[in-house]
């Protein structure tokens, strides 16, 4: 998490909290205090709510300074804790801190620290972003996968009210990012040699193809045992047929068990 990123959305949570300045929230205005210290706030509200990147653990800090405190019980309720520390600790004005990797949270702390005196806090509806993290920039496909593994799972643990308002707030619309990275030509040879060879059953499971090809073959997928990815070969010893169920076992889990079974497979296949 860089500071001139965390500074372009903070400008941008700045412009999208003003452009509502007239429906219930005050018009609030961005400040950097240091670079060197990462220290970013909005004034505005009542007293100044710091934000800054917390680069170590890629994190944003969220700090109530002067009368801003008068939020303590309502960051404590969004973030479901207390304050995980106090800057300025012992002085005349101790400010709470607390340090959260979701967005989201900064937009609707700010949210509520721009709220005009006497608006409730449920009448607060933030703008929901598709994901719970920034998605990483050219990366390769295999990098991108986990990234959504990660959200997805990071989703599934927000309490469920809060995760299906976030799905109803969906825009319906996937973006789309160009993939840099490289892909590897399997050997088309081999591929269909371990088709034959497993003839119509799951090399793993030993069940029959769930389906048929539109060309009437029992369907079935070539896996390298030792992912290409991990320096694994491209050759029959390698391959095997799998059902689409258990491709996926192989790829989510890659249990040794499994491998075992597929490597016995191997040298069982006579030819
Ligand atoms: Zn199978
Ligand atoms: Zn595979």
């Amino acid at each position: 998490m860089q500071v001139d990123q965390v500074k372009k959305q903070l400008k941008a949570l700045e412009a999208e909290v003003n452009s509502e300045s007239d429906s219930g929230f005050v018009r609030i205005e961005f400040e950097q205090q240091s670079e060197i210290t990462k220290n970013m706030s909005f004034t505005g509200g009542s007293g100044r709510i710091y934000v800054k990147p917390f680069t170590r653990l890629n994190k944003y800090e969220i700090a109530l300074a002067g009368t801003a405190i008068e939020m303590y019980s309502f960051m404590r309720d969004l973030c479901g804790a207390e304050c995980a520390g106090e800057n300025h600790r012992g002085k005349t004005h101790p400010e709470p801190f607390w340090r959260v990797d979701d967005f989201e949270i900064v937009k609707k702390a700010v949210y509520h620290y721009a709220r005009k005196p006497g608006t409730t806090r449920l009448a607060i509806e933030t703008p929901v972003p598709q994901a719970m993290s920034e998605a990483p920039e050219n990366a390769d496909r295999e990098t991108l996968v986990s990234w959504l593994a990660e959200n997805e799972r990071r989703a599934s643990t927000l309490p469920e009210s809060e995760l299906f308002r976030r799905a109803a707030m969906s825009d319906a619309v996937a973006r789309k990012v160009t993939l840099t990275g490289t892909a590897f030509i399997r050997n088309s040879y081999v591929a269909a040699s371990a088709k034959k060879l497993a003839n119509g059953v799951c090399d793993l499971c030993k069940e029959e193809a769930p389906f048929l090809s539109v060309n009437n073959e029992p369907y079935l997928e070539s896996h390298h045992v030792e992912w290409l990815s991990h320096g694994g070969v491209d050759s029959i010893d390698n391959v095997v047929a799998l059902c689409p169920n258990c491709h996926r076992k192989m790829h989510i889990r890659n249990d040794e068990a499994d491998r075992n079974i597929l490597i016995g497979r191997i040298g069982g296949r006579n030819y």
